[in-house]
């Protein structure tokens, strides 16, 4: 593999990306379909706001710190707040990645992965969470969610997290486009993650990279298929 490929798909470079709006990059070859699926939807009635698109290796680790550390707070299953003491390390990780990519194998670092919402339906002074009760009937971003699972294929587009498989939880607000992420993550190896997590100052680095065969079955090669 050349090595920009490989820096592209542990996120360490954001070179493959174009500014989609202000605040949010996506591959460069996302950019149309994207713009193409947008238009679509508005003619629907929908405003298809992208709220998460590419992310960095540097983003992501601090994020992941932050967790390990307690200055951000790590969530279970239902939203509900863990508290990390008490849990032993594989069990902190593991609760971590529930909602959290470890770092390097991320799928926002690729750029073909989004997270979108319906902008028409916010409200002043309400914070979107990206929770699923927004997304879900009778949630503020359902139907437009609804549009895409009867749309989205045709612009090459699919959800990598619309079930529960034990590994990552259903997050409906996540899109990704097929043709590239495809090819990402079948690019994407234990070894390649491992060589960049051993240069980070990722926490519990040593506890991670222990289980890093675990985690990549459980975590990173288990998501929905493209349904096509
Ligand atoms: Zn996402």
């Amino acid at each position: 593999m050349a090595k920009s490929n490989l820096d592209i798909i542990t996120g360490l470079t954001d070179s493959h990306t174009v500014e989609f709006v202000p605040g949010q990059r996506v591959h460069r070859e996302v950019e149309k379909p994207l713009r193409v699926m947008a238009e679509e939807a508005a003619k629907a009635g929908y405003l298809l706001q992208v709220c998460s698109g590419y992310r960095s290796f540097q983003r992501q680790c601090e994020i992941w710190n932050e967790k390990v550390t307690g200055k951000r707070l790590v969530l279970d299953s239902q939203n509900k707040p863990i508290s990390p003491k008490g849990l032993t390390d594989e069990e902190l990780i593991n609760a971590i990645l529930r909602w959290s990519a470890l770092p390097a194998t991320s799928r926002h670092h690729w750029g073909t992965d989004i997270d979108v919402i319906d902008s028409s339906k916010l409200q002043a002074g309400i914070t979107v969470k990206l929770v699923a009760e927004e997304f879900e009937t009778g949630g503020p971003f359902s139907d437009l969610h609804d549009w895409l699972d009867k749309n989205m294929s045709r612009f090459g587009f699919f959800r990598p997290y619309a079930t529960d498989r034990g590994g990552v939880s259903p997050e409906r607000w996540h899109l990704s486009y097929a043709p590239l992420a495809e090819t990402y993550l079948g690019e994407l190896t234990e070894e390649s993650v491992a060589g960049v997590l051993k240069k980070s100052q990722l926490e519990l680095k040593s506890s991670v990279l222990k289980m890093l065969p675990q985690i990549f079955q459980r975590f990173v090669l288990n998501i929905d298929s493209t349904g096509n």
